[in-house]
């Protein structure tokens, strides 16, 4: 179809738009080279599985927060892979007369309705997503956005140029077009009986090129656009995380230069994929705990400006035009962004291309605290009341098992005989509130005739706490006294009522244990819910009913990032009250404000997080909230009594609950 001198136009405009989608795939990946090494390279099959399954069926995309808009995104998906077949069905019609790909019998006729098809879908997705962006403007979207625009402009454009080309030719394959129901339309009410034949073969010309300089143009813009996520999602999420998101990885403070993130190259790589990875969907704002309660701290906005300091300060670097980053913090993030995060996970669990906030956040506190000093003046006395007793209240260490001796529950050192130890935790043993769910475990154990002990003084913070603050130094020397205690004790299983407790150990202990070889880390770890679930199901104790209905508090510590759902509620549904879940409940639960150490800082901007917690827990009507977490208990009672619904409505343990029903 093409003459000769167009054929030669086209390879040289093919080989400049080829090299035009290179240059910046090559620029990105060495931008992402700037980071520190990681490896994500263990199970490489299953990576390869779950980037292609997430991608071919946009199981990133089509997840329970967004549904709907989801589903939309197969329209796009599948029309894109759809019209990468017809582009290259194009360009050889083009080089050879007649051309088809499918040849010109049934086979293209049905080709030649699927694309019609997909390219009035990917018109219903584009119309649906631009109604959604510009009319409905949901907040957690970014505005302007002029690559969203042009994105849509393009897609409408690469649909229409290739809708006419269908219409001017179907006078020439008529026989194969029959099934092209939208390129008949055209043709039927457009062309035919209006244009001449000569005019036909002129626009069928024009239009070759049109379509196929809007699809080359369209090639171009996506590695520029955010739009690269195409591209980058699959491959993020191949290289994802599988173990629990808030596991934080221990620094060696002996050897390393830098104490966390200070400047761009001390991200990791994958941490600067994820800036080219995001879809900018604010998925991750509008779970946000801090988001929500209006702090200035969005998750997205964390991707965001990483990925603008990599284009900017990342490029110069390459360039040699700087020889020396700026730090981050107060040039690219401020105080409030970084010390309002919860660590409760929510951002991680919605995104659709696995980007990872938590590390980033944790990563820049750790610079602050450790190689600046810099940190909420109300840590100071929580970091020294940690450093000089071992728990956050600075109450004297040597009493932290004194509330044992009115119960003679001894010590590990007077009894070594015990089948599982109990971690008491700073709140159990010093936390007039807390204690009850101390007791609570306590009579649930005797019950069952398990035998424990407890580590009385001996006991130290886990460090979970200082570690998310930032205090990195602190949490390995608590973290290492711990593990020297449970070597001497020759401790196998512990028993934990705090789900803080309950992540560090079971996920970062291990990893600093091999750090600093210390030893092989053998410690089975267990948090009540899992514990007591057990003795229910092997029938070790029998409850009452209770008649009270009742909700549930998932603690971020315990579900989101250690996936325990199940036991609570099983529990919960052996106590036979009527259970009633939360708006936000299980893997989307809602933080209840203390965690990433904020229940030891003040929270000065905005609404409290607790009281959007407890107002949805109110909302359910339940009579009791549950809970499984000293500190979820402390934020939801403080909530209920400052909304002065603290007589219609208790929160209580899920220990305390089955200890009553005894
Ligand atoms: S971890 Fe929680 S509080 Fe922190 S940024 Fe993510 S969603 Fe927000
Ligand atoms: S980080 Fe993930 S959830 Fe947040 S805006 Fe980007 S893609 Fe969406």
């Amino acid at each position: 179809m093409l003459s000769i001198s167009e054929i030669i136009i086209f390879i040289f405009v093919l080989t400049l738009t080829a090299y035009g989608v290179f240059k910046p795939f090559k620029l990105k990946y060495k931008l992402i080279r700037l980071g520190k090494p990681e490896n994500r390279y263990d199970r490489p099959l299953k990576r390869i599985k779950d980037a292609i399954s997430s991608f071919l069926l946009l199981k990133c995309s089509v997840k329970r927060e967004r549904i709907f808009t989801g589903f939309m995104h197969f329209f796009i998906l599948y029309g894109f892979l759809v019209f990468l077949t017809v582009t290259i069905n194009h360009i050889l019609s083009g080089l050879k007369n007649n051309f088809s790909l499918f040849g010109h019998g049934i086979v293209n006729s049905i080709y030649s309705f699927a694309v019609d098809l997909f390219a009035i879908l990917v018109l219903i997705g584009v119309v649906y997503f631009m109604i959604r962006r510009y009319i409905f403007k949901p907040k957690s979207l970014t505005y302007p956005s002029p690559e969203s625009a042009i994105i849509y402009l393009f897609l409408f454009m690469v649909i229409s140029t290739f809708l006419f080309y269908e219409a001017f030719t179907i006078n020439v394959f008529s026989e194969n077009s029959k099934w092209a129901f939208a390129g008949n339309l055209l043709w039927n009410y457009l062309i035919k009986n209006k244009l001449d034949i000569q005019n036909i073969k002129i626009l069928i010309h024009v239009f070759w090129w049109f379509h196929i300089l809007t699809v080359f143009g369209f090639a171009l813009y996506i590695p520029r656009s955010k739009h690269l996520h195409i591209v980058f999602g699959p491959i993020n999420i191949g290289f994802k995380n599988y173990n629990p998101k808030g596991i934080l990885k221990p620094i060696d403070i002996e050897r390393a230069d830098v104490f966390g993130i200070e400047k761009l190259t001390d991200f990791t790589w994958k941490d600067l994929m994820d800036a080219f990875t995001c879809v900018e969907c604010g998925r991750c704002q509008d779970y946000c705990p801090a988001s929500r309660s209006e702090k200035p701290l969005s998750p997205k906005e964390i991707i965001l400006n990483l990925k603008k300091t990599l284009l900017n300060d990342g490029i110069a670097l390459l360039n040699q035009e700087i020889k020396e980053l700026k730090p981050l913090m107060n040039n690219i993030y401020s105080d409030d962004e970084i010390w309002t995060c919860t660590s409760c996970g929510a951002c991680m669990q919605v995104c659709p291309v696995e980007n990872e906030h938590l590390p980033k956040i944790i990563g820049l506190r750790q610079s602050q605290v450790l190689m600046e000093g810099k940190f909420p003046s109300e840590l100071n006395q929580f970091f020294r009341n940690i450093e000089t007793n071992s728990n956050p209240w600075g109450i004297g260490f040597s009493t932290r098992g004194d509330w044992a001796k009115d119960y003679k529950i001894k010590t590990v050192a007077e009894n070594p005989n015990i089948d599982v130890l109990l971690w008491v935790g700073c709140a159990g043993s010093f936390d007039e509130r807390a204690k009850k769910i101390t007791f609570s475990v306590i009579k649930i154990l005797n019950t069952a005739g398990i035998s424990f002990g407890i580590l009385g003084k001996e006991e130290k913070c886990c460090g979970d706490q200082a570690r998310r603050l930032g205090n990195e130094y602190l949490f390995q020397t608590l973290a290492q006294e711990n593990i020297e205690t449970f070597k001497k004790y020759n401790i196998k299983k512990i028993l934990v009522t705090c789900p803080h407790g309950y992540h560090t150990f079971k996920n970062e202990y291990p990893l600093l244990s091999k750090l600093l070889n210390i030893g092989e880390w053998d410690i089975e770890v267990v948090h009540h819910t899992e514990f007591i679930f057990d003795l229910i199901r092997e029938g070790k104790i029998k409850l009452k009913r209770t008649e009270r209905s009742i909700t549930y508090h998932d603690p971020c510590y315990l579900g989101r990032h250690n996936s325990i759902f199940k036991q609570p509620r099983l529990i919960l549904n052996a106590l036979n009250g009527e259970f009633i879940e939360m708006k936000n409940c299980g893997s989307h639960s809602f933080c209840c404000g203390a965690g990433g150490g904020l229940m030891w800082t003040e929270e000065k901007i905005g609404k409290r997080i607790n009281h959007i917690r407890t107002e949805e827990a109110i909302n359910t009507g339940a009579e009791l909230i549950s809970t499984a977490c000293p500190f979820c208990l402390t934020m939801l009672e403080d909530g209920l009594k400052e909304k002065n619904k603290d007589n219609e409505c208790k929160v209580k343990d899920i220990a305390e609950l089955v200890a009553e029903c005894l």
